[in-house]
């Protein structure tokens, strides 16, 4: 994969800030309590290597990711701590993560079974760690009957696994009517009423559980995804109640400037075309980058000012409305602060029919990843 480090575009990953909001919601946590740092997707854009050594700076017990390619990552960091895959692992592979002391998320007895089958057959010394999946209501993956749950408390204390966790994930918790999370935690209680023995880790909580429900929820760890990267995981519906700080920002710098005469027109299809003489910018970014194409019309920030981005937005370019003549080289904010002015990725999600989740993750790896540890959230 081809890294831009060669062309004035930057996604800014401010790991200060990404520690203060580890601190921040630890500082919110009962004592003794645990956090996972949620590290899939390439730390929703951020980077899994740079985000998974400061997150354990700031003292993090561990790592959730999607798929065990990523625990593997972690591992051939060097990073030996806790790495549990969040999505179900087909038994085929799971030998991988037992020789890598990584843990698997298992939602059902017939996976067990096949697992302790193969374990035998490859006589696999290291046994299985494993969290037990409850599906209580997000539909996704886990167990849905209590009786087979309890059958699979006792497989796993089997010497072919290490029972080392149980956990579930709530399909409301960022939003402002509670009475779904309520049933589904009332169904968690049912499951947990099985288990005489509790493991080490049993986690329910997301970042909106651990903002908006810390204090109601049994378990001891969560699972620090959204809100360690600053971002708000309710979107706009409820207030973050910690002081978090956004970790990503993206800037470009002008490449190319020209006056556009009156009746001129720009780009692919020319859908933009100019009332009267103007000034026009182009920018190294497009989106094979990451910037969706749907943002033609939203805009950049130059010096604190609102430029529109006119024209489709091309594959690795597009080109804004300067208020003047500008210098090629001039600083544009896709992402982040200018001046008094910021714009941030709920504003892109809401313009391009999104969350801030995807607005993150979708940020491609051509982008030029820059590492900062102000702490702040970067200021352009
Ligand atoms: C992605 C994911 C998380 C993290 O979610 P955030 O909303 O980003 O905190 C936690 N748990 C599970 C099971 C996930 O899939």
């Amino acid at each position: 994969m081809t890294v831009g480090s060669l062309r004035d575009a930057h996604l800014r990953i401010d790991l200060g800030a990404l520690q203060h909001n580890i601190r921040a919601q630890k500082a919110q946590l009962p004592a003794n309590s645990h956090i996972l740092a949620v590290v899939k997707a390439n730390a929703y854009g951020c980077g899994l290597d740079q985000v998974a050594h400061a997150a354990l700076r700031a003292g993090v017990d561990g790592f959730c990711v999607a798929i065990l390619d990523e625990a593997l990552d972690l591992r051939n960091q060097g990073i030996n701590d806790l790495a549990l895959v969040l999505g179900i692992t087909p038994v085929k592979f799971a030998r991988r993560a037992a020789e890598n002391g990584v843990s698997l998320a298992v939602g059902s007895v017939q996976w067990l079974k096949e697992y302790q089958e193969l374990a035998q057959k490859y006589h696999i010394k290291q046994p299985l760690r494993v969290h037990l999946a409850l599906d209580t209501g997000m539909g996704r993956i886990g167990f849905t009957d209590v009786q087979e749950f309890a059958e699979a408390v006792k497989l796993v204390e089997a010497p072919e696994f290490d029972f080392e966790g149980i956990f579930t994930h709530f399909a409301t918790a960022d939003s402002a009517d509670q009475d779904y999370f309520h049933q589904q935690f009332a169904r968690w209680q049912e499951f947990m009423a099985v288990v005489p023995d509790k493991p080490k880790y049993c986690h329910v909580a997301n970042s909106a559980v651990g903002m908006w429900h810390h204090d109601e929820i049994v378990g001891n760890t969560v699972r620090m995804g959204m809100s360690m990267y600053g971002g708000n995981p309710s979107g706009r519906e409820l207030q973050p109640t910690l002081a978090l700080r956004p970790v990503m920002s993206l800037a470009a710098r002008l490449t190319f400037v020209k006056q556009l005469r009156a009746g001129q027109s720009i780009g692919y299809g020319k859908t933009y075309t100019a009332k009267q003489d103007e000034w026009i910018g182009t920018l190294p970014i497009g989106y094979a980058d990451g910037y969706s194409r749907a943002m033609q019309g939203f805009y950049v920030l130059i010096n604190g000012q609102r430029c529109e981005i006119v024209g489709r937005i091309c594959m690795d370019e597009m080109m804004v409305r300067l208020p003047e003549k500008l210098p090629e080289g001039t600083l544009a904010v896709f992402l982040g602060w200018s001046g008094d002015q910021t714009i941030t990725t709920n504003d892109i999600a809401d313009y391009s029919g999104t969350i801030n989740y995807e607005v993150m993750t979708r940020m491609s790896r051509r982008l030029h990843r820059q590492y900062i540890t102000k702490g702040q959230g970067f200021r352009y």
